[in-house]
């Protein structure tokens, strides 16, 4: 292998070759939005609020709720409201609303940082920005009545009207029967590594993880993926079109 020529300096290898991009496809819980608020619901308030509703011991309420967590982890109906209804509103003795719930914490949904003007500079340069997201529905409309995502995206495509996590070969299969992308000129930027796999197994081309999805939580390991920590220095260098 031949040295690069004197002033010839590479790009580094995590840089993104914004000129082979034409789609980014974006998650949004802990992609563009801190993971925070769901870390605060699911491992803090739901799991109180679960106790309380079911007057259940407290062992027992979070024993039945880790079984669900660990059992359906990665499946479409861990992301689904109506799934998690069915299964713990037997339990309870007055009603199990889960967006009235999430609704008790939504001042805690926010961007992560940069957020917006990385959607504007993204869509100044002509780049196709499409939301993918596992989230519920339901859980993506109180997002956004609180951020103003719909209007810095071109398309939205949710796991659960398409019929299959993100997980799965099936939802990436069925996207690319929906959305006009061409896999090898497209880019994931996704906190689920699993994702990220399946999608590069798809042939997505250019794939980027998030070290830090919940800005109050610990740095992810995103091995074997580059991660996208910087979205405002990523897109310095990209110019409107
Ligand atoms: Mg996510």
């Amino acid at each position: 292998m031949s040295d690069s020529p004197r002033g010839d300096t590479p790009a580094p290898h995590h840089a993104l070759p914004w000129g082979e991009i034409d789609t980014v496809l974006l998650d949004m819980d802990g992609t563009l939005l801190d993971l925070d608020f769901d870390a605060r619901f699911w491992k803090e308030h739901f799991p109180q609020r679960y106790v309380e509703l079911s007057g259940l011991a407290e062992p027992e309420a979070m024993a039945r709720l880790n079984a669900r967590f660990e059992g359906l982890r990665g499946q479409l109906a861990w992301y689904c409201l109506d799934d998690w209804h069915r299964a713990l509103a037997p339990d309870c003795r007055n009603e199990l609303d889960l967006i009235a719930l999430k609704r008790e914490l939504a001042h805690h949904i926010r961007y992560r940082h940069g957020v917006p003007d990385f959607l504007e500079r993204l869509g100044a340069a002509g780049k196709q920005r499409v939301l993918v997201t596992n989230a519920h529905p339901a859980s993506v409309d109180l997002k956004f009545e609180r951020v103003d995502l719909s209007a810095r995206l071109d398309r939205l495509f949710n796991a659960h009207e398409i019929g299959a996590a993100k997980e799965s070969p099936r939802f990436w299969e069925r996207l690319a029967e929906q959305l006009h992308f061409d896999p090898d000129r497209t880019l994931l930027v996704d906190d689920n590594l699993v994702a990220l796999a399946a999608a590069e197994d798809f042939g997505i081309r250019h794939l980027r993880a998030i070290t830090l999805p919940n800005s109050r939580g610990e740095p992810m390991d995103t091995a074997p993926f580059l991660a996208l920590d910087d979205f405002l220095a990523a897109t310095s260098a990209l110019a409107p079109r």
